[in-house]
Parts: C-alpha cells; structure tokens; sequence
C-alpha cells in the first residue's frame, strides 16, 4: 500500500479497498526504493556506464529506508551489510568513497558526541569502518573512521578526498543542544588538511552528507569561514540528504558577490517522496599531479518509474547534461552564479522551468512551481549557511514586489 498513514508506506501488507497499490518498481507516494529495483540500478550502472569510465564512486550515504520509528541497531546494519554487498557484486573494480547519513544510526539522527556519557555509537563505528574499508578505502583511514566516521585520503595524484560526518553539525541530532560549536573538533581536523593541502599543493573534494546550510548556526557560518580562506585548495564539494537536484554557490565574505566554491546536491536512488530515482556522473578535470580536480561537466540519468511500471521493465532517461542544458561554458563558482542571474532575470520563463524540472528529478515539469517557488529555489542556491538571509541582496527590487 502506498498512501498507508505511516511516514514511509509500501513495507508490507495488500492495499485497502478504494486504494491503488504501489507499483512494483517503486511509487512516487512516500515509499523507499525496493532491494530489486536498487538491485537493478546496479546492474544498469555497471553495464552502461562503462563508456564514461568511472573511475571512483561518491556515495553520501543514507542507506536505510525511511521507517525510522521501526528500527533497532541491528536493522541498521543489515541495511548497510545488505548494500556494500550490492554494490561489491557490481562493481568489483571500483572504489567507494562514501560518506555517513542521517539514516544510519538508531534512533535516526541521534549521533551522541563522546561527552555523552549514557549512550555512544561505537556500535555503528566499528561495522563501518569494516565496511568502508572493505569497498576500498585504504587501512590507515580506520581510526579517524571509529573516532567520528570522518576520514581523509588520497584519491588520485594530488586530489585529496575530506570525508565529513554532518551529522555533528546537523539540526536534527539532538545531542548537540548539549554544545554545537565543534563537538568532535572535526572542523579543527579539517583546517589541518586543508592546511596541510595548501602546503603540499593538493587540491581537495570535500564530501559529506547534509549539506552544510543544514547545519547549526556556529558550525555551518565556521565552516563558510573555512571555504573562504581556502577557496584556491577546493576543487568541489559532494552533498546529498534532500534527494533533489540542486547546487549551491559559496560566496566571498569580504567581497559578497564573488563566489569561491562551489557545492553539488546529487539526486538519491529513492523515490521518497514525489521523484524519479536517479544518480549522476562528473566529469573531473584530473588525473595528474598538476591536474585542477575541478568539475567541467556532469550528467544525470533518472529511472522513469511511471515508464518502468507501465512497461514491466526498468526504464531509463538520459536526463540532461549540465553545460548543454544551462548553455554554460563551464562549471567554474563563476558561472553558475551568472547562471542563476540569467536565471533571475527570465526567472518565470522556460529555462527556470527547467532548473525545477532537473530538481524532482524530472517527476514534476516547470508550471509546478509558481514565481515564489521560483524565487526560493535560486535563493537556497545562493544559501551555504543555515539562518542567512543575504540570498535576498542578490534579487532585483522589482522582483521583490511581486507576489
Ligand atoms: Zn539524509
């Protein structure tokens, strides 16, 4: 059943009478992807992406389902157990670089930081680091892994790798009422080799979970501070958490119009609530020491759950490409700030349209979302920090007015 009254529907049973069932490669209502469909996906990623040569994998986690007032710790392992086997069967010669979800702990978002004396997540610790390390990630990120489940290595010649838990900077994790400011010292960690990058002439792809707007007050503003001083060692940041498309354009603190960094919200393989499944592959500039490690381009493929239930078979879509799609000459911070003034300028017309299309995944077309909903989008565009308004300094006077 897929319009059960549960937070997350289509786990078991036959729908009521009057109700339509859930599809059998997934549902738009508030259900998670099936195991088979994930399953499937797999298999379609390693038979048809070989052409793009991927190399290494992004995964910024959330592996289990949302049924988050129904799970035990042991749930949650066999959600993470279940997955790296997945992703082992189909992509033996990969490597996986993953980040730490909200999802993953029991209860859901309740990450107890080491001061915490009643409770700890040494539990969920020590399997990850079993697992990561099992899907490629080399033995001496095992510490930092079972301290915080944050890690830093090398990826590729000069391109080093921050892997950050965000849930020590989340919202939602209640435990950090207790002290929010860096409970972990991870943001102390991170000025280190970000530091220890710039010394060595490294660049750095910082990935994480939530996206940093998501976080509480002191951290995400502390945080905006060190993409700024570091801005010319960045060569991009990997985000998921709202299962939409989406970006974000960090700006200079000093000079608040000259963007320095830039970050990618990627589309999730799950449906919840309202989308197509979908993944997304860059195109990295790199491969040598020298190399800028910046994104030039990337490419989303979405599975049509309306086509695959309709058809009995998975159903995929080349979604669009970044620069074709947006008629951008590159994905520098720079341009995709001019994109969203060009965006703001037509902002009721075609192309915005299209922005909001991309960002459900292509489920909903651009008259869905009306010139407030327009206006919100491109403002969380410009949004890196939670509670910060000066998105709104950026829209002309004239567009304020209308309502
Ligand atoms: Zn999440």
């Amino acid at each position: 059943m897929a319009d059960c009254p549960q937070p997350l529907c289509c786990r078991y049973g036959k729908p009521a009478s009057g109700h339509v069932g859930a599809g059998f490669w997934g549902d738009y209502r508030h259900c998670d992807l099936p195991l088979w469909t994930a399953e499937n996906l797999m298999k379609y990623i390693a038979d048809n992406e070989e052409e793009r040569i991927f190399d290494i994998v992004y995964y910024t986690g959330d592996l289990p389902p949302h049924n988050v007032w129904n799970q035990s710790r042991s749930d949650q392992l066999y959600a993470t157990d279940t997955i790296t086997n997945l992703l082992r069967k189909y992509f033996s010669n990969k490597i996986f670089y993953p980040a730490l979800g909200n999802h993953e702990a029991a209860p859901c978002n309740l990450y107890p930081t080491p001061a915490i004396k009643s409770d700890n997540i040494s539990w969920l610790y020590t399997s990850l680091a079993d697992h990561w390390i099992q899907l490629g990630l080399p033995e001496d990120t095992r510490d930092s892994i079972l301290r915080g489940a944050f890690y830093t290595t090398i990826v590729r010649p000069g391109l080093r790798l921050i892997s950050l838990n965000m849930n020590y900077c989340a919202s939602d994790n209640f435990w950090l009422y207790i002290n929010s400011t860096d409970p972990l010292g991870q943001l102390q960690w991170l000025i280190t080799w970000l530091q220890y990058a710039e010394d060595n002439d490294e660049k750095v792809h910082i990935i994480g979970h939530h996206p940093p707007r998501s976080c509480l007050g002191s951290f995400s503003w502390n945080f905006y501070r060190i993409i700024n001083r570091y801005e010319n060692t960045i060569a991009g940041q990997f985000y998921g958490h709202t299962h939409t498309d989406e970006i974000i354009v960090f700006y200079d603190q000093i000079e608040k119009r000259r963007p320095v960094s830039m970050a990618y919200l990627a589309p999730s393989l799950t449906p919840f609530s309202f989308k197509n499944p979908g993944y997304r592959v860059y195109l990295v500039d790199g491969e040598y020491e020298n190399s800028t490690y910046w994104v030039l381009d990337h490419h989303t493929v979405i599975m049509n759950l309306t086509a695959s239930n309709l058809l009995n078979r998975t159903t995929f879509v080349n979604e669009y490409s970044a620069r074709d799609a947006y008629k951008m000459a590159y994905l520098f911070p720079t341009d995709w700030d001019n994109l969203i003034d060009r965006l703001m300028a037509d902002i009721d017309g075609d192309m915005m349209g299209l922005v909001y299309k991309y960002y459900t995944k292509s489920y909903a077309n651009g008259t869905a979302c009306d010139h407030n909903c327009r206006m919100g989008l491109l403002c969380d565009f410009r949004t890196a920090r939670s509670e910060d308004t000066s998105c709104l300094d950026f829209i002309p006077p004239q567009l304020l007015t209308v309502t």
